[in-house]
């Protein structure tokens, strides 16, 4: 084995299509390539001892924002322990800034952007010579038909233990400046049929869970009906063993066809994660946005209630020209629509994203690490930012953890954002973390933080309707028990007043 693909995944669940792409179109190569995927938290010493137990000649590694800093360790390690090793790399991460970067210091040679064609040609120059001058090579983009589909390298054990990432289309027509994908000014299809036949191999050896990375699946409806078409016959056809597929959408493009299409799906079976991002026009501008904030309500309010699409809609707080009061806004009014989640994101300088042309008048600061969160800008300050940090991750365990649905709509009555920072803030001063706190201190938690408000029968009775182990007072001791789960919610008029 002369090549080794490798990367850190964020999870084991998480198998890497980066890696599969890059192995289907090694060419002559390919007999040679194999993948080897790590999981972020793995000891880099064990890391470094199992890539070179393979013995490859060039290792190329996929970067990304998660795992740069674990991979620059690994890549520091293995130049000191073999430094005849090639190492390449490549990734979101290492294809802007690229000459800046410690991590690119240390290794041999750079693909940016696409790699499908110039990963292989680099290895067969750096094997068969002659050897590349250049450090950094700028990946060339072939035509979509020419990019062989990498379907076929998930394994028996992904299949059955992993997500399966997979895209039908590559790119974003958009420009959001906070995002990469603003970079392509385009979106490439991939041929429509050639793509379902590679599902349709999935789904016969097994796979249900399918996770579209398409940046905007709902661009091109013809082709969204399709593969829509495509899991509903398959769910059809084996209602007992159905498949479970997500997408990104925007919001605002949701003509009555697709609407259709979705109606159809039963519970269970689609996930959509919707970016909304900021409803404030000005915020929209400033990252050029193009947003119809009418028509995102309307499609989100009509797939809550007419669909039984699970729905993540995503806020981003940090925007240039987002204050507090406009998020607050914001947030509420997407409460009131009824997502199921609300990704609450906390904005990030990606490298090579254009939002960085508003440092100066929105007074941008960014933590140079990654993943480059904002610290503070013009109109929130770094304490202030930190209690938004804190929001989004109690929010998750709270909110979007699906463990309090009964009590999260009574915690945050008719201010939401203010009331869940009032509890994110008396949260954080009570248990001094964000992590680690186990669902039964949390519940207890929630249930003394209610107690104060709607007191402490009212409480425990919310507590108890999702299923928490409650705690009341008995002879002066603390005592876990359970409350009649069939009361009525007579609780929201105590925080709506
Ligand atoms: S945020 Fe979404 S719509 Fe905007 S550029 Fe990125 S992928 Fe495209």
């Amino acid at each position: 084995m002369t090549i080794l693909l490798s990367t850190l995944n964020a999870r084991y669940t998480h198998a890497s299509l980066g890696l599969r792409y890059l192995l289907a179109n090694m060419g002559a190569l390919k007999e040679q390539t194999r993948i080897q995927e790590f999981v972020s938290g793995a000891k880099t010493t064990e890391m470094v001892e199992r890539i070179l137990a393979a013995e490859p000649k060039i290792v190329g590694f996929g970067v990304y924002i998660w795992n740069v800093e674990e991979t620059a360790k690994l890549v520091a390690m293995l130049k000191r322990v073999a430094p005849k090793l090639v190492i390449v790399l490549g990734g979101p991460e290492v294809s802007h800034e690229t000459n800046e970067q410690h991590i690119v210091q240390l290794a041999d040679y750079v693909v940016t952007g696409w790699g499908d064609v110039t990963f292989p040609k680099l290895c067969n120059e750096i094997l068969n010579g002659p050897k590349p001058l250049m450090k950094v090579h700028a990946g060339v983009q072939p035509p979509m038909a020419e990019i062989a589909l990498p379907y076929s390298l998930y394994a028996d054990e992904d299949i059955a233990h992993r997500t399966l990432y997979v895209e039908a289309s590559r790119g974003c027509p958009f420009k959001c400046e906070f995002c990469l994908s603003a970079l392509d000014k385009t979106a490439w299809p991939f041929n429509i049929d050639s793509f379902l036949a590679e599902m349709e191999s999935l789904h016969a050896r097994g796979a249900r869970l399918f996770k579209f990375v398409d940046r905007t699946f709902n661009l091109n409806i013809k082709t969204s009906l399709k593969i829509m078409q495509f899991f509903l016959d398959k769910l059809a056809a084996n209602p007992e063993d159905p498949v479970y597929a997500h997408f990104e959408l925007v919001p605002d493009h949701l003509p009555d066809a697709l609407k259709e299409g979705i109606a159809k799906f039963p519970p269970g079976a689609l996930q959509f994660e919707i970016g909304i991002q900021s409803f404030n026009p000005v915020v929209q501008s400033n990252i050029s946005r193009k947003q119809d904030n009418q028509k995102a309500a309307d499609n989100i309010r009509w797939l809550c209630e007419h669909s039984h699409v699970h729905m993540h809609v995503d806020l981003i707080a940090g925007l240039p020209g987002e204050t507090v009061e406009s998020f607050a806004e914001g947030f509420d009014k997407l409460w009131a629509l009824g997502p199921h989640e609300i990704q609450f994101g906390i904005l990030k300088r990606l490298r090579g994203t254009p939002i960085i042309r508003h440092t100066e008048e929105f007074g941008l600061v960014f933590d140079p690490h990654p993943p480059y969160t904002i610290l503070a800008n013009r109109d929130i300050d770094f304490p202030t930012m930190q209690k938004l940090v804190r929001f989004a991750r109690y929010w998750d365990l709270v909110a979007n953890s699906g463990r309090f649905t009964q009590t999260t709509p009574v915690l945050l009555g008719d201010r939401p954002f203010y009331n869940f920072m009032a509890f994110s803030d008396w949260l954080y001063k009570n248990t001094d973390a964000t992590h680690r706190i186990a669902l039964d201190r949390l519940a207890g938690l929630v249930q003394r933080y209610l107690a104060q408000l709607l007191g402490e029968a009212e409480a425990g009775e919310l507590l108890a309707r999702d299923g928490h182990a409650v705690r009341a007072k008995s002879g002066g001791k603390d005592k876990v028990q359970r409350a009649d789960s069939a009361a009525p919610l007579r609780q929201a008029r105590h925080l709506a007043a």
